[in-house]
């Protein structure tokens, strides 16, 4: 899925209609940053939201997910190679998000095993310190390799509007959180709340 290139369609498209990007959003019920977001090619807008986006821009779904407006002939075949390519997002999240996990298991393993050996066997004070501070950068590089993973895999759903976002690293960091939600701004309605994780769209 060409992001640039939807992205682009989008704001041809919606120039084409006479409209800027306030009124494009007054009309989608979303903010001007959401839809400046879709034209830099910074995301795809919400299934929910592409057949009402289309029906303003006098576009189909298909156009829209190919970045241009197509000619009958193609028509079929695009259409099925859109799917497919929606359909690969979603598994690429799943992917993510086990890799996520794997990775952050392992470093509990390993943080455990060398708290172990700092602890218990018997050695010079300046090697148990570097043992320590060893300890220490691994936790901190596992933690941050599996926030890195999760974040990137798949969508969180605000409680207000609905919106299915990929919150933005410092975001992501700043929230607080319980196993299956965080506190997330929307982009969409720009209300904070505690968002449910969502592997697929
Ligand atoms: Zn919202």
């Amino acid at each position: 899925m060409d992001q640039i290139r939807i992205g682009r369609f989008i704001a041809e498209t919606r120039k084409a209609q006479h409209l800027t990007q306030r009124q494009l959003a007054d009309l989608l019920s979303v903010s001007d940053k959401t839809i400046s977001k879709w034209e830099c090619g910074k995301g795809l807008p919400e299934v929910s939201l592409m057949l009402p986006l289309c029906e303003t821009l006098h576009i189909t779904v298909n156009d829209l997910l190919s970045g241009e407006r197509l000619p009958d002939r193609d028509y079929r075949e695009r259409a099925e190679q859109n799917m497919v390519d929606l359909i690969k997002e979603n598994e690429e999240n799943k992917k993510r998000m086990i890799l996520s996990i794997i990775c952050g298991v392992i470093t509990i393993i390993a943080c455990c095993s060398l708290i172990v050996i700092a602890s218990f066997l018997p050695l010079p004070t300046a090697a148990r310190i570097a043992l320590i501070l060893f300890t220490v950068l691994t936790a901190a590089a596992g933690i941050g390799a599996a926030a890195v993973l999760e974040v990137k895999a798949g969508y969180y759903e605000c409680p207000h509007c609905g919106a299915l976002f990929v919150p933005t690293m410092a975001d992501y960091i700043k929230g607080y959180h319980t196993l299956t939600k965080r506190r997330l701004p929307c982009p969409q309605c720009g209300k904070t709340g505690m968002c449910r994780h969502r592997i697929v769209r």
